[in-house]
């Protein structure tokens, strides 16, 4: 049997990145930024108020109180977008609005709160220091400095640093898209009646799921029966629109097995048996020489299990990422395990921290592959290396946090 870290490697060997595209801002937005973005200017890009209020020399209202207010003339307004045509000699101040360019001379903003919010004159009852409420040029962002490096993840607050250095366009890493399909004559659509000896399809959604997870856009390509012709022409179907595909079922040692029928020696399609519980048999392979495609076993755990370990290192490689697995901690066990010997053995489990602040983990009972309640209700993978068979409770294991 094919170790879990051979077909692995296997795997990233032939996936490569998707060749990143310019898009528009608006478009962007989940993509992997495949270039550093620098700031063209200072942000803010001048001296600004932070309050609306009044623009005034320190020294004027240095002795401002309570009890013996300071009187300035008002020369006028100064709105956010203005282009400072005001400049303030001492005696004089300007009523000035959040965001507003500091006119010359001025050294510190009065907020509106402090005062009688004259407008001809204005009577101001607290000092303020110089720099007060001033915004300065380049606080933020002093222009040549790299805002976002490449590999960043682009959010929202990712995609308004962008914005506010003036980027309409960048360079990303789109979102890979990915097409998922579920095979099998048993398979009923949620929301449809079960008759005797079927079962609601629920890997097209759980995969579409954890493919929006690692970044990418799923679609469901549906569920198809076990027909050869039927599954073989969804695939094609799904071939030139879809950056990965994923399909479940048909790839065991069953009679009706049939996306391992229909896709061998198709492109470089390879169905193997991989040393890890759950997950045994897997397919992998380029077809068309670009598009990989994962044949995940059928039984939803599996399908799910794989899909961590297998397809999304691969989703994240697509996008320009470390093809990273989920963060990894090291717990002890709540309880006591045995494990086969020779298999990857990933067990469905709760991650907690214990009164000291130290991971404890604890193992589901429901272990079957087929036990979706289990993964349902865990929230971490344990990870128990091929030479492992046995462990106390206290004993340290790898665990993998599910997102
Ligand atoms: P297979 O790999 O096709 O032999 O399927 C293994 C087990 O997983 C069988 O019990 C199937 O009924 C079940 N199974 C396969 N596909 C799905 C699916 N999409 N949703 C839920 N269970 C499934
Ligand atoms: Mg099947």
């Amino acid at each position: 049997m094919k170790r879990v870290d051979e077909h692995l490697a296997d795997i990233l060997g032939s996936v490569r990145e998707l060749p990143p595209l310019e898009l528009a801002l608006s478009e962007a937005s989940g993509g992997v930024l495949a270039e550093p973005v620098t700031a063209p200017v200072d942000l803010p890009p001048f001296d600004n108020s932070a309050m609306d209020g009044y623009a005034v020399l320190a020294a004027d209202v240095a002795a401002a109180s309570e009890t013996s207010p300071v009187s300035l003339s008002v020369v006028g307004d100064i709105a956010a977008g203005d282009q400072g045509a005001y400049g303030i000699a001492p005696g004089l101040c300007a009523r000035i609005m959040t965001g507003a360019p500091l006119p010359g001379g001025a050294d510190a903003i009065v907020p509106v709160e402090w005062t009688d919010g004259g407008t001809a004159k204005v009577t101001i009852r607290r000092a303020a220091t110089p720099g007060h409420y001033i915004r300065r040029a380049g606080e933020d962002v002093t222009a040549g400095q790299t805002v976002l490096p490449a590999g960043t993840r682009l959010g929202a607050a990712q995609i308004g640093m962008l914005a506010a250095v003036g980027r309409a366009r960048v360079l990303v890493h789109p979102r890979p898209r990915v097409a998922v399909l579920s095979t099998g004559s048993e398979l009923v659509e949620p929301g449809r009646p079960v008759g005797p000896g079927q079962i609601w399809d629920s890997n097209s959604f759980a995969l579409t799921a954890a493919v929006t997870e690692v970044g990418g856009v799923g679609f469901r390509a549906g569920s198809v029966g076990d027909d050869p012709r039927e599954v073989l022409a969804t695939i094609e179907e799904q071939l030139a629109s879809a950056d990965l595909i994923i399909t479940s079922g048909g790839v065991s040692m069953g009679a009706y097995d049939v996306v391992k029928e229909v896709l061998s020696g198709l492109g470089t399609m390879r169905f193997e048996k991989v040393a890890m519980r759950p997950g045994k048999p897997q397919g992998f392979g380029l077809l068309d020489d670009r598009v990989p495609v994962f044949t995940l076993p059928g039984n939803p755990v599996s399908a799910y299990v794989s899909f961590q370990v297998f397809v999304r290192p691969a989703l994240r490689a697509l996008q320009g990422l470390p093809p990273a697995p989920p963060r990894t901690v090291r717990a002890y066990l709540a309880a006591p395990i045995t494990s086969p010997e020779g298999l990857r053995h990933y067990l469905r489990a709760e991650l907690s921290t214990d009164a000291d602040g130290d991971y404890r983990v604890f193992p589901a009972e429901a272990q079957g592959s087929h036990q979706v309640f289990a993964l349902a209700s865990s929230n971490a993978l344990i990870v128990l290396p091929e030479d492992v068979t046995e462990l106390q409770a206290g004993d340290t294991v790898d665990v993998l946090e599910l997102p």
